[in-house]
């Protein structure tokens, strides 16, 4: 079957033909799409690139906000000085995905919008609350990384939407974040259990939390009841240890190759235990 591959030069155009090729999809870094054709999995009649569409390429920092291209990738993103000094969980847990080979093609804005729910960045980003612009014939949009992903590679993504950036505050003196990665196979592998925490502090005190676990369900979780559990206090041992627990205990993890429900469940104790124990210790991976 012959494949129109069409390479249009903004994003508007992107987006048009999007809608106008109803079989087509996007392709950035190809590393999913290529991959699930090779399979076949997928069947595009049209693959619209966006390598040649001008902007998607910057890591930009502001004042507040660092804007990341949606065509950044997960190797630059990874070696980025800024980043590295900035936002070390995000870099770093890019720096974990694959192997280098894919971490140089794959682009973030691919990776949200694959919506595997084996994925690090959505879960980082997540816990990060940052937010994905996406961008259509319609105008801009912005989604909260916590709402972009809404079942197995589902996302709140309308088909002719493009993501074009995705914008993370910078960590403040205060603010830690961490990102522990857990695989059960190989190196190389996608997450079991990730798990994504960030904190602010006041004189050693927490006052602010968010913690939210990646691979274990369709989309990354978190539960914002717990959370508020750990304001007010030093993130203390036993804090962490009833914190993890309670991840442990409320979350219902599917199960997969990299993993049984059981299994899963008590990775979640460890790998909450650790990714809280790392805001403690300022270890950006636990
Ligand atoms: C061997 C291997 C190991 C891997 N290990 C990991 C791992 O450990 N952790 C992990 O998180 N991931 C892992 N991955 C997945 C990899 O990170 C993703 O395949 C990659 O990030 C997708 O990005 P891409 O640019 O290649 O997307 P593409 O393959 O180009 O596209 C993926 C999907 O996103 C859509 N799309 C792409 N860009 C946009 C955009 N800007 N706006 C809207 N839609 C868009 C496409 O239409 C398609 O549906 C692995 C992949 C491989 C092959």
């Amino acid at each position: 079957m012959d494949i129109d591959y069409l390479e249009p030069t903004t994003v508007s155009e992107a987006s048009e033909l999007l809608k106008l090729h109803e079989g087509g999809m996007a392709v950035a870094g190809g590393t999913a799409v290529v991959l699930m054709m090779q399979q076949g999995l997928l069947f595009p009649e049209a693959l619209i690139s966006l390598r040649k569409i001008d902007g998607l390429s910057d890591v930009i920092a502001g004042d507040d906000l660092i804007t990341i291209g949606s065509a950044v990738t997960l190797h630059e993103i990874a070696t980025s000085s800024l980043l590295l000094e900035r936002i070390p969980s995000l870099a770093k847990a890019c720096g974990l995905v694959g192997n280098v080979r894919v971490r140089s093609s794959a682009t973030l804005g691919g990776n949200l919008a694959e919506a595997d729910y084996a994925s690090d960045p959505p879960t980082v980003l997540a816990g990060l609350d940052a937010t994905v612009i996406a961008e259509s014939g319609r105008g801009q949009r912005r989604i909260g990384a916590r709402e972009l992903v809404t079942g197995f590679y589902e996302t709140a993504l309308e088909r002719d939407e493009i993501i074009t950036h995705i914008e993370v505050r910078p960590l403040g003196p205060d603010e830690r974040a961490v990102y522990v990665k857990y695989v059960s196979r190989s190196s190389e592998d996608r997450p079991c259990v990730g798990v994504a925490t960030r904190a602010g502090f006041s004189d050693g005190v927490v006052d602010e939390l968010s913690v939210v676990v990646g691979a274990v369900a369709s989309s990354p979780q978190r539960l914002d009841d717990v959370e508020g559990q750990a304001v007010g206090t030093r993130l203390e041992p036993d804090v962490i240890e009833s914190l993890a627990g309670v991840y442990s205990q409320r979350i219902s993890p599917l199960e997969d190759a990299r993993g049984s429900a059981w299994y899963r469940k008590r990775m979640i104790r460890v790998f909450v235990k650790r990714a809280l124990t790392g805001l403690v210790t300022n270890n950006p991976v636990g």
